[in-house]
């Protein structure tokens, strides 16, 4: 990790980033982000925030600027979506995660989120990522769909290098030959990046597989991976999602998940996994650079 001047791990006890939301620290309790692809209107939000607090959400998130595919799709409500964020906040307490398309807005949309949201598209906007390391406000770095671990992390350096330290990876699937599949999930980087860096990482199994039947498993293996949490998509009512339907969870189908993450949790704490541990001395054991291990 030579390039890595902040965001490396510098040794095997070094301590992990925390990342303190209220409540919440991320980085040492687990956390689970749900809500809408897009907010839509302050019922759909609003309702969709209350079914994903009562079944054990720790905070929402929703897109107000959508970087679509198409011009023509629906590109957010932009400073409305942010206002209804913000009566949903206030209304069940959960904080807020939206993304962040543009340099010139990440000042004033920070007024409004507790978590900016660096979307996959965006990962190497070089001048938005030195934007959002100006402020103190914790980013959530997505992995871009074309981008290795190693120009993952220098995204992050670039934030850790303007002076914020509050980054989060967020695993969302990367393009691969596959196309049942809307992405493939990429799990291995969550003992990887644990393994490299000290920042949290969490998994986004919506965007990292498309399907609906494949989110659930795909929660459960990203805890058993270690992932420091989730974010999902889920819809008051899928069906009348604006963008991102056919990977959206209703609250009911969200519940029986997070019930079942819980109950993975408590399993995993009795087995007492860690990661194989390699005798000092022995070569396999030494970190390499990511990339390099390619050609090994
Ligand atoms: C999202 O989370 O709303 C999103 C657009 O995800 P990604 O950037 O990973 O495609
Ligand atoms: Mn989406």
């Amino acid at each position: 990790m030579k390039d890595l001047k902040l965001g490396a791990r510098s040794s095997a006890d070094s301590q992990p980033t925390v990342i303190t939301i209220g409540n919440i620290r991320i980085g040492i309790d687990f956390v689970i982000i749900a809500g809408p692809c897009s907010v839509e209107s302050e019922k759909q939000t609003i309702l969709t925030a209350q079914k994903v607090k009562e079944a054990g959400a720790d905070m929402l998130r929703g897109g107000a600027f959508k970087p679509r595919t198409s011009p023509y799709a629906f590109q957010g409500l932009g400073l409305e979506g942010l206002k209804i964020l913000e009566k949903a906040k206030k209304e069940t307490g959960l904080p807020i995660v939206s993304e962040v398309i543009d340099p010139r807005d990440v000042s004033w949309v920070s007024e409004y989120v507790d978590i900016l949201q660096i979307g996959a598209r965006n990962m190497q906007n070089f001048s938005l990522l030195r934007e959002v390391g100006r402020g103190r406000k914790p980013v959530l770095l997505k992995r871009g769909m074309y981008s290795t671990l190693t120009e993952w992390l220098n995204c992050a350096e670039y934030i850790l290098a303007e002076g914020n330290p509050n980054v989060i990876l967020c695993e969302r699937g990367i393009r691969t030959f596959e196309t049942y599949t809307r992405n493939t999930l990429d799990l291995s980087m969550v003992p990887a990046v644990k393994e490299v860096s000290h920042l949290p990482i969490i998994v986004d199994p919506s965007h990292g597989t498309g399907k609906l039947s494949l989110i659930e498993p795909m929660c459960m293996a990203a805890v058993a991976a270690g992932t420091d949490g989730l974010i999902v998509e889920v819809h008051h009512n899928p069906a009348e999602a604006l963008s991102d339907k056919d990977q959206t969870l209703d609250p009911e189908s969200f519940a029986n998940i997070a019930k079942k993450i819980n109950k993975l949790r408590t399993f995993l704490k009795e087995l007492n996994t860690h990661p194989v541990s390699i005798p000092t001395g022995d070569e396999r054991g030494k970190t390499k650079i990511p990339g390099e291990s390619l050609f090994n």
